[in-house]
């Protein structure tokens, strides 16, 4: 199943406002492990700490902000040149790249 992730505190110890923002949708069996794999992938410092939610718990508009981002981020990958002649890259991980010919 699909969770949400929430990355939840404050960046520096005299910030007293919670800092508190959906930051991925991850695929896992449980929350435990939605959160070890967004862990891998995203710095989570001392005094922040991450939150699983499923899709029915989340609030639509975070679930729909991070599906935005996740399209978004897929889309620019798709759409990489070459930064010298702008020859479309030939794989989507190929992030910013010069051709062969460049
Ligand atoms: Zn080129």
């Amino acid at each position: 199943m699909n969770w949400l992730i929430y990355l939840i505190g404050s960046n520096a110890a005299n910030q007293p406002m919670c800092y508190c923002a959906p930051i991925a949708i991850v695929e896992a069996d449980d929350a435990e492990a939605a959160k070890e794999i967004t862990a891998k992938r995203t710095p989570v410092y001392a005094n922040q700490f991450l939150r699983a939610v499923t899709e029915d718990d989340a609030d639509p508009d975070d679930w729909n902000a991070v599906s935005d981002l996740d399209a978004l981020a897929r889309s620019h990958a798709e759409g990489e040149k070459c930064f010298g002649c702008n020859k479309p890259a030939e794989r989507a991980d190929m992030a910013g790249f010069w051709c062969d010919d460049c």
